[in-house]
């Protein structure tokens, strides 16, 4: 009788069971050949942080160059600090008596400027699983939401549950400042979002084994669970903070009435005022010293001015002007952009506030006709003009606009 020459299933008990040269296989065990496979290729696609060189901090500052525009003190604060993160790693268990902490960072700066950008672009470079997860989900442990634990599930299932690769893998954890206390003084009634998942938050940022549930949710006793190790991974974390230039305003302020008249207010570009941020102002904020003192490194990012947005729109290895032209190449459709027509879309931008995020609305309000119609038509050459841009802004409305960003 036929059997799977692995598992001894015979025809009859699987779906199918392929023939070869000498033996047979069934569905079930291609399937887990494919996972074996895939979780394989993962490990070995992975840097290998100890035989291979590493990136130097310039190398990573300039790749980054090539998706981020500007925001250089970020880029380069987070080069350095994922180099050391790393050189970290490979010298570990070398018999070194100075042990190298681990580099969490924090980064600062208005929604769509760059900072989950810059972490993603930062594990394409290195190769690494990474995740995203958002602050405001996490409750703590008993509460409705989703438990700390859940953020590394996430990052095992892009590891393809590869433990080994996942537990050098880089976590961004966006909207940190939502889980911040509210108000000075610890509330007596307990406070879900903020200073318990905080807490929790620790735990992972310190270091330390952590079982955690394969599937995510919440955790339920029969439930097996995995023991994921984060000494190795990189938590990297993005936040808005509104209206900590204030804070950093006020600090500034004491600071120069109070001690040093050398530095005088002058000097200050008030314009720009988180380029002065400094841990305490994180404290001001609601983190609590002990997450503070988790993440050592901060950087912050500016808010993106005209020229930025008219670079986000053309120079990034995928700027949307040359995905676009890409995507209609495929039609052997050649698309290019009028120089007024790409400042008419920035200055759209800017009028509404939608960011680096808006372009994307905006130029897929001016493209989807085109998108729609050309691929059929037999026009092999498109030019977008600032007539076009016009006549297709003036039938979008800033509420489409918004929802699409
Ligand atoms: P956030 O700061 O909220 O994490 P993101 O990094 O998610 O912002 O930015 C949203 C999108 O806007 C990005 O996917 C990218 O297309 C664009 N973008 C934002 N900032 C930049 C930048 N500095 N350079 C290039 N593109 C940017």
């Amino acid at each position: 009788m036929d059997r799977c020459s692995f598992c001894g299933r015979t025809k009859k008990e699987s779906n199918i069971l392929i023939a070869g040269m000498s033996g047979h296989i069934c569905d079930r065990c291609v399937e887990q050949a494919t996972d074996i496979m895939k979780s394989e290729i993962t490990a070995k696609g992975a840097f290998d942080f100890e035989n291979k060189a590493l990136p130097k901090p310039l190398e990573m500052k300039n790749f980054l160059d090539e998706y981020v525009i500007g925001q250089d003190d970020a880029k380069k604060v987070i080069s350095v600090a994922v180099y050391n993160h790393y050189k970290r790693l490979a010298q570990k268990g070398k018999g070194k008596d100075v042990e190298i902490e681990k580099s969490n960072i924090v980064l600062v700066g208005e929604t769509g400027t760059g900072k989950t950008l810059i972490a993603r672009t930062i594990a394409k470079m290195l190769k690494v699983p990474f995740t995203i997860v958002d602050a405001t989900v996490l409750t703590e442990a008993g509460y409705v939401g989703e438990d700390v634990e859940s953020i590394l599930t996430r990052l095992l299932q892009v590891a393809d549950y590869n433990v080994k690769a996942a537990e050098k893998g880089i976590v961004f954890i966006d909207e940190l400042d939502k889980i911040a206390r509210k108000g000075d003084n610890p509330s007596i009634t307990r406070d879900v979002s903020g200073e318990g998942v905080q807490q929790g938050l620790l735990k992972l940022l310190e270091g330390s084994v952590v079982n955690v549930p394969p599937q995510g949710g919440r955790k339920h006793p029969e439930q097996r669970m995995i023991a994921v190790d984060t000494t190795d991974i990189l938590f990297i974390c993005g936040g808005a903070f509104d209206g900590i230039d204030k804070k950093i305003a006020q600090r500034l302020n004491t600071k120069i009435v109070g001690y040093s008249a050398s530095m005088d207010t002058e000097h200050i570009d008030k314009k720009n005022m988180l380029q002065y941020i400094a841990p305490q102002d994180l404290r001001s904020f609601g983190l609590i010293p002990e997450i503070i003192g988790r993440l050592p490194v901060l950087s912050y990012l500016l808010p993106l001015d005209k020229e930025a947005l008219r670079r986000i729109l053309t120079e990034p290895k995928n700027a949307l002007t040359k995905q676009y032209a890409h995507l209609f190449s495929m039609d052997k459709i050649d698309l290019s952009f009028d120089e007024e027509a790409l400042d008419y879309i920035v200055e759209k931008a800017v009028e509404f506030k939608v960011g680096a995020r808006g372009l994307r609305a905006i130029c897929e309000a001016v493209m989807i006709d085109s998108m729609y119609e050309l691929p059929s038509g037999k026009q092999k050459k498109y030019v977008v003009t600032l007539d076009e841009v016009r006549q297709k802004m003036e039938k979008t409305t800033l509420k489409k606009l918004r929802n699409i960003a």
